[in-house]
């Protein structure tokens, strides 16, 4: 059992959250709901210590609320945050567990959110890098440095095109090499469960986006190709506190 009183409060809402929590699970009650996202999960974004005492609640609802499990996710996208609750989220272990569970089962239900319910999971799997940068492969960009010349390199990833590039202010992407992506069957760890999901799932856009992504680029100044997730995530793995 959670002891509310002793929960962090620093945005002094943690006290009306008990009574918000009680008024969802009698009734979807959209106005509750939208208190309970501001006290919880400010934009979205921002967590708080009574974001994590609420999730042992949120997640036993979550098996018959979609907005319930939408709130547990995007509190555990927040996790690396630096809320003051380590203690509170180590507690919440197996209610960990058991969200990414009900995720999967919700990934398989094929959402019209799936973007968005696949990133929930990758942050309840602990794999907070690749739920923050999955995006939806219309329009995505990252940017490396080329492990070999160290020259910046703007990697493409959309419906205009897949491919490596410098990317000049002036004329845009010049120096454009074709990306080179991945067979399925090379793909390995995160790469491949998350492929093997949305293969599952039916979602073809992600399947063929993943491939590039954990596909090899071509640096268009020394010609050298590197590994893009690898260097991708060199670059960009979140530390604690950020
Ligand atoms: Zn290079």
């Amino acid at each position: 059992m959670i002891d509310w009183m002793q929960v962090l409060d620093p945005l002094g809402t943690a006290g009306r959250v008990p009574a918000l929590l009680d008024q969802v699970e009698h009734d979807e009650d959209a106005e509750a709901w939208d208190h309970l996202w501001d006290a919880l999960c400010l934009e979205g974004e921002t967590v708080v210590p009574a974001s994590f005492a609420a999730l042992p609640r949120l997640v036993a609802l979550g098996r018959r609320s979609p907005e319930a499990l939408s709130l547990a996710g995007s509190i555990m996208r927040g996790a690396l945050q630096d809320h003051g609750a380590d203690d509170l989220l180590l507690k919440c272990t197996d209610v960990v567990a058991q969200l990414r569970k009900l995720l999967d089962q919700r990934l398989k239900s094929r959402p019209t959110d799936y973007l968005h319910a696949f990133r929930d999971l990758l942050a309840a799997d602990g794999q907070y890098h690749w739920s923050a940068v999955l995006g939806d492969f219309t329009d995505d960009f990252y940017h490396l440095r080329c492990p070999c010349c160290d020259v910046k390199v703007t990697v493409a990833i959309g419906d205009y095109g897949r491919y490596s590039a410098i990317r000049d202010w002036h004329a845009g992407d010049i120096e454009k090499r074709e990306l080179k992506p991945a067979s399925p069957e090379d793909l390995v760890g995160t790469g491949r469960w998350i492929y093997d999901t949305a293969v599952r799932d039916g979602q073809d856009w992600l399947a063929k986006g993943l491939t590039c992504l954990f596909g090899r680029a071509e640096c268009p100044r020394c010609a050298s190709t590197f590994d893009i997730a690898a260097e991708y995530t060199a670059a960009n793995l979140p530390s604690p506190g950020e």
